[in-house]
Order: structure tokens, then C-alpha cells, then sequence
């Protein structure tokens, strides 16, 4: 069996091998899984339900373990990784409530009854990417085994260790073995043959669009169920009517939180030409104030980026030569660190405005009016995210109805709860995630007519 090496990106050095499972291993946990269905899905839903429940305690109760392992896996800044942490609780407890309230309908029909049911579709196949490891596991398996599905997850190579821990505490919490099994491996690997076994009837996947697409062409050969989250080069936009210190003061976590890499960060900011002078010189005091340090810091605000080939292609956005408005601070050291960089784009064009770069990189650009930044805003192939400040209420609701995004926040840059739909638009994804109607994309709909008249 091969292994791979866990790398600290904070300090570069080793912190432990993970063996990473092959094609028969891949088949075997997929039939355990599979197994475990048939008795999982007639678990009686109060009980799924307290399973959920004691499974959200044992995760909070292992919050602190979970969050230092995040760091040291990730380098995502202490603070941040508690919140990830605590979101898998959350997400948990929000759908234990779903087993005994999977609905169906009675409708009205002639000469009989017509019911219809929520049935569980079987083995989930979850393929997490490295920038949120613990989260968008979450919002995958939560959904999926309150419905009374079994889960197979494959968590990004550069970042197992949270999802294994995981695995480990979904049985500490009395799910039952097989139910919900963490599969360390390559996407190559494991990850394709989510796709192709036929056991597994739903992919859930978040990461690239490149890899997105080929996973929707493979799901095609069985009508495989897919949902898909994938990138964002989402607009942050300032009008000249908004509270501009706000504005600015929230802009470089909007972009800069988990080092830029981050599916909805506000990568390109658009901002009314009467004010850009003062924002930028708003923002740029708040960018080099960001704190830009050990991810283990209760003061650090970013840390460093994942891994030595993920800083070098985000460093090929920022070439030598490039004009650069201004950048923020990073420790000197080793690590694979880079400071928030601020770039004012020449033109729509230009390659760091116009693709996702996964980084702490940003462009600034500047617009005229209304609907010129609604097209700026649409003027990319992603539509996730995105904000809008404006003190004029009717121009928020205006343009945030304009701009064809899954997740806008209107003087605000949150655009994630658990309790909230959230997914995107165009190539940004297919399908939503999180809040009430994620059941909807791990049940089947099964209809039934009972003739009553005889
Ligand atoms: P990635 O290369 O697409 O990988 C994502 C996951 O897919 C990893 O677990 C990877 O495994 C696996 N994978 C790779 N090739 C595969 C294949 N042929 N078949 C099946 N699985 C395969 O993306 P990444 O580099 O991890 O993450 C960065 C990208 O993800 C960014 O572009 C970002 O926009 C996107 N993202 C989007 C969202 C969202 O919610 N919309 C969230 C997070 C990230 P390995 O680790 O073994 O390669
Ligand atoms: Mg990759």
C-alpha cells in the first residue's frame, strides 16, 4: 500500500504517513457500505436521530482536538478552524432533526390514495477538496446519513487527518460500523471509482471545474446523482452611496481568509469610480493590518497556503514585472507563505482578474454605474458568491436580484450558515448544499397510488 506524507505548510516539515487505499480496498469499504445500508435505512428515525445527535456531542466534545489537528494539517488559523470544527456539529445537529420530518404527500387523486415517499438513495460517494477539509465533509454526510444513506468519503490527499478523525468519532458516537467510512487515497484512484462502481448511486463533490467536469461525464454512463461545488471568482462589490470604511474594513478578510482559498472569496473587487481613491486608501490600511502569521496564533487572521506547488501556481498570477498597488506583511521563515496582494486590473482581460486563483490574490477594478457593475459582476463563467454595499435598500435588493450568484450578501461578506442554501450558479456548481432542501438531493421521490376501490 503507498502512503503519503502529511506536510505542515506553516513550517514545511513532515507530520505523519497516511496510507492511501487502493482500487480493491476502495471496492471492499464500497460493499461494506452497501451492506450496511439495508439495515441503516430501517433504523427507526428517532433513533437516526439521537445517533446524529450523539455524534454532533462527540464532535463538540472533540472540538479542541479537531481544530489543532486542522491547524497542523492545514495551517488554517486557530480561530477559523474552530469554527470548522464547530460546524460539523452544527450541521449534524440541524439535520438529526431531519429523519422523523422526511415528509412525503398525500395528493388527491381519483378512486384511491396517492402517497409519495422520500426514500434514501444508498451508498453516497463524498470527494472533499483541501481548502475546507472538515466543513464540505460535513455538508455532505450530515444530509446523507439523515436521510439513511451510507456514506463513503475521500478526503483530499494533501488533507486527511480531520476527515480520518472524524471517521473514527462517528463510531466513539455508536453509528454503526460500515455506515460512514473515510477513504484516505488519490482522486485519481478513489475518487474515480466513486464514479464508476455502480454501487455507489450519488457522487457529492467540491473542488475544481476542471475535475468537476470530468466526474459529470463519468456520472453520465450510469445517470450517476451528482452535486457539484466548484469554483468562484466572486465580485465584491462597493457602491459610492456605501459606508466606504465598512467596506473596506471587511475586504481583506473577504478575500484573504484561508490565504484566498476559499471557493467564495471576493477576488475581484468592484468599486464606483467617484470613491476608488478613498477606498483604496481605506483599504490598504486595512490590509496592512491583516495579520498574517503562525496559523496557531489566537491573533493570526491568514496563514500559509497548503502547499509549495499551490504557492507557486498562485505566484505565477503575480509574475516579476507585475505592477502591484500594495501588499500586506508575512512572516520570513519557511512555510509556504505569501502576502495579501492587491493588484489594480488594466482591463477584464487581464488573467488574474478573470480566473480563480485560489490565493491571496486581488483585483480591484472600477465601474460607472448600476448596471454597469451588475455587468462587471456576471462578466465571468462562475457565479457563487459575492457582496454588494450600498445604503440605498432598494439598489441592494436591485442588484443583488441582477447578479447570477448562489450566495450574495448585501453590506455584508457572509454568505455561509448551515441553515442556509448554499451552491452557485453557471459553472460554479450544480445542485445546493446546506439548509432545508439539501434532504432533496439525497432521497429519491417515490410515488404510490393504492386503489381503493375494491
Ligand atoms: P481538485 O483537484 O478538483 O480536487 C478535489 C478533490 O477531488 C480531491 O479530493 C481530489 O483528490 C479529487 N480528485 C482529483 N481528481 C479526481 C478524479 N479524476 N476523480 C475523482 N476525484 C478526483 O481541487 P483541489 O485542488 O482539491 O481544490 C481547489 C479547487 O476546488 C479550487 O479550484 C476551488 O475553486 C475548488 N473549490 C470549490 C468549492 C465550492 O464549494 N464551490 C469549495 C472548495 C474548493 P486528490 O486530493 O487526491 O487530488
Ligand atoms: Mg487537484
Amino acid at each position: 500500500m503507498s502512503t503519503y506524507t502529511v506536510i505542515n505548510p506553516a513550517t514545511a516539515t513532515a507530520v505523519k504517513d497516511v496510507a492511501l487505499a487502493d482500487l480493491a480496498t476502495t471496492d471492499a469499504t464500497i460493499a461494506k457500505a452497501n451492506k450496511a445500508f439495508e439495515t441503516w435505512r430501517l433504523v427507526n428515525p428517532g433513533d437516526r436521530a439521537k445517533l446524529l445527535r450523539n455524534f454532533a456531542r462527540v464532535v463538540d466534545e472533540h472540538l479542541e482536538e479537531l481544530a489543532q489537528l486542522e491547524v497542523l494539517n492545514s495551517g488554517h488559523t486557530i480561530g477559523n478552524a474552530r469554527w470548522e470544527a464547530g460546524n460539523v456539529r452544527d450541521c449534524l445537529n440541524y439535520y438529526s432533526a431531519a429523519p422523523e420530518r422526511l415528509f412525503g404527500r398525500q395528493i388527491p387523486v381519483p378512486n384511491g390514495i396517492d402517497i409519495t415517499f422520500k426514500e434514501p438513495l444508498g451508498v453516497i460517494g463524498i470527494i472533499v477538496p483541501w481548502n475546507f477539509p472538515m466543513p464540505i465533509a460535513g455538508w455532505g454526510f450530515a444530509p446523507a446519513l439523515a436521510a439513511g444513506n451510507t456514506v463513503v468519503l475521500k478526503p483530499a490527499e494533501l488533507t486527511p487527518l480531520t476527515a480520518i478523525r472524524l471517521g473514527e468519532l462517528a463510531l466513539v458516537a455508536g453509528i454503526p460500523e460500515g455506515v460512514f467510512n473515510v477513504i484516505p487515497g488519490k482522486g485519481s484512484i478513489v475518487g474515480e471509482r466513486f464514479v464508476t462502481n455502480p454501487i455507489v448511486r450519488k457522487i457529492v463533490f467540491t473542488g475544481s471545474t476542471t475535475v468537476g467536469k470530468g466526474i459529470m461525464r463519468g456520472c453520465a454512463d450510469q445517470v450517476k446523482r451528482l452535486t457539484l461545488e466548484l469554483g468562484g471568482k466572486s465580485a465584491n462589490v462597493i457602491f459610492a452611496d456605501a459606508d466606504i470604511e465598512r467596506a473596506a474594513a471587511g475586504a481583506p478578510g473577504s478575500v484573504f481568509d484561508n490565504a484566498g482559498q476559499d471557493c467564495c472569496a471576493r477576488s475581484r473587487i468592484l468599486v464606483q469610480r467617484s470613491v476608488l481613491d478613498s477606498f483604496m486608501e481605506k483599504f490598504e490600511v486595512a490590509v496592512k493590518k491583516f495579520r498574517v502569521e503562525s496559523p496557531e496564533l489566537e491573533t493570526a487572521e491568514m496563514g500559509p497556503l497548503i502547499s509549495a506547488g499551490q504557492l507557486e501556481r498562485v505566484r505565477e498570477y503575480v509574475p516579476a514585472g507585475t505592477e502591484i498597488a500594495f501588499t500586506g506583511s508575512m512572516p520570513t521563515g519557511p512555510g509556504f507563505w505569501m502576502a495579501p496582494t492587491v493588484l489594480l486590473a488594466k482591463s477584464t482581460s487581464d488573467r488574474a482578474y478573470r480566473e480563480e486563483i485560489f490565493g491571496p490574490v486581488v483585483s480591484v477594478i472600477a465601474f460607472e454605474d448600476e448596471a454597469d457593475a451588475i455587468r462587471l459582476a456576471n462578466d465571468s463563467e462562475y457565479g457563487l458568491s459575492g457582496s454588494i454595499w450600498t445604503r440605498d435598500l432598494a439598489k441592494g435588493v436591485r442588484v443583488s436580484r441582477g447578479i447570477e450568484a448562489g450566495n450574495l450578501s448585501v453590506n455584508s461578506n457572509s454568505s455561509v450558515r448551515y441553515w442556509t442554501p448554499f451552491g452557485g450558479y453557471k459553472q460554479s456548481g450544480l445542485g445546493r448544499e446546506l439548509g432545508p432542501d439539501a434532504l432533496d438531493a439525497f432521497t429519491e421521490t417515490k410515488n404510490v397510488f393504492f386503489d381503493t376501490n375494491n
